[in-house]
């Protein structure tokens, strides 16, 4: 196994890995092939919402594996159905298209968004609004929604359709009410872009502006989603009713799913034939699904996130009392933004030799994402090590 990076490895160099591989996790942590154990504070970038290899999601897809893996959406697949109703029944969508990633969600949303517009004020209304340092996906078209240069470098021409308005910002409301685009599409914590939550007063401006004017608020909940926040979605706190729900990430629990949950209304913009996924949504994803989004209702764990996002925010605060580097901490539930001074991919690298994995939002944010079962115990682990990188500097 190529874990060295001075050595060739016959995967594409698309990311810039750290020498480590990983072979099994449980709950809150991973193990690499040397034996050693970290406390995985990252959860796979928000999917391993329940923690790693959970029971209630490894014997239901254990149980799917017996019967039947995949055939097709050219027949029905009752846990479609299934998860469908579950995330409608605790959403305020009607219907669910499923796909497989959040890029491919995001894409169905952009492509959903012009369908409905094209039938509903004709041909030339397509533009999609996006917020500067926003990130919505790899493929062409969420690229072009991406508020980044550097995601778009090299890969022009863009996808047309997409502006970027800077991102809580009352005169770019203003601009939405002049522009009357199709949609706006919106990440209620910005993630990769800094960790940063949206406005509640500007948000709730927004939601009114496109009620107003028939303009489609889409929300990109791919990490913000599936509890993360501590609401189930992250608009629950905003007290608006987004038109397009997407999210992905948590949704399968580490199983490769997503989906858009959407209005009614705007759900109609889609016809047999208009869009769809070989993958998406077959049986073994949506048994995936299914037991992600059964237990997170069924067993109230955000309840249980609640309390430990509130002992975390105590820890973190304590944080930045102790090391004046932390200048800000940020986010909303347990997706914690942590900016500091200097280099944070710098702290990441300590922190895995402290046996702890945390990520970055840009070049000076420490993103923390536990799993959204960890415990107050793993809390205090996270701080003590944490805290020694600290030292370490
Ligand atoms: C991760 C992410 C995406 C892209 O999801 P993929 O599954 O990697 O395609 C889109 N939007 C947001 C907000 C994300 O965090």
């Amino acid at each position: 196994m190529v874990t060295n990076t001075s050595q060739i490895s016959s995967v594409m160099s698309t990311y810039s890995r750290f020498p480590v591989a990983l072979v099994k996790g449980k709950g809150s942590y991973v193990w690499d092939d040397q034996g050693n154990q970290f406390l995985d504070f990252t959860s796979g970038i928000a999917t391993c919402n329940l923690g790693h290899v959970p029971n209630v999601v490894k014997e239901k897809l254990e149980e799917q594996l017996q019967n039947i893996w995949h055939c097709s959406n050219l027949y029905h697949i009752p846990n479609q159905e299934k998860l469908a109703a579950l995330l409608t029944a605790n959403s305020c969508g009607d219907q669910v298209f499923f796909c497989n990633s959040g890029a491919e969600a995001n894409e169905a949303a952009i492509k959903l968004a012009r369908r409905y517009t094209s039938k509903v004020k004709g041909e030339g209304s397509y533009e999609v609004i996006t917020f500067k340092q926003s990130f919505h996906g790899r493929t062409l078209a969420t690229l072009s929604a991406t508020g980044q240069e550097k995601i778009q470098q090299g890969f022009a021409p863009l996808v047309p359709g997409f502006s970027y308005l800077p991102f809580n910002d009352f005169d770019a409301l203003n601009e939405l009410a002049i522009r009357k685009p199709a949609a706006v599409l919106l990440e209620l914590v910005q993630g990769e872009g800094g960790v940063i939550p949206a406005d509640p007063d500007w948000v709730s401006k927004m939601a009114q502006i496109c009620q107003e004017n028939d303009i489609l608020l889409m929300v990109d909940e791919v990490q913000t989603g599936i509890g993360r926040t501590g609401t189930l979605f992250a608009y629950e706190h905003y007290g608006i009713e987004p038109d397009v729900i997407s999210v992905a990430k948590g949704l399968g629990s580490g199983f490769p799913i997503g989906a858009i949950i959407a209005k009614e209304k705007a759900a109609k913009g889609f016809d047999p034939g208009s869009h769809g996924s070989t993958f998406g949504g077959n049986p073994l994803a949506s048994a995936a699904g299914v037991a992600t989004i059964s237990h997170i209702v069924e067993s109230n764990l955000l309840s249980h996130v609640k309390e430990i996002t509130e002992y975390l925010d105590l820890q973190l605060q304590e944080l930045k009392e102790k090391f004046p580097l932390i200048k800000e901490v940020r986010g909303k539930g347990l997706l914690k933004g942590l900016v500091v001074e200097g280099d944070a991919p710098e702290i990441v690298k300590k922190a895995i030799g402290n046996k702890l994995l945390i990520l970055t939002a840009g070049p000076n944010v420490l993103r923390i994402l536990p799993p959204l079962t960890a415990t107050k115990e793993e809390i205090n682990e996270f701080k003590e090590k944490l805290e020694k990188t600290f030292q370490s500097k």
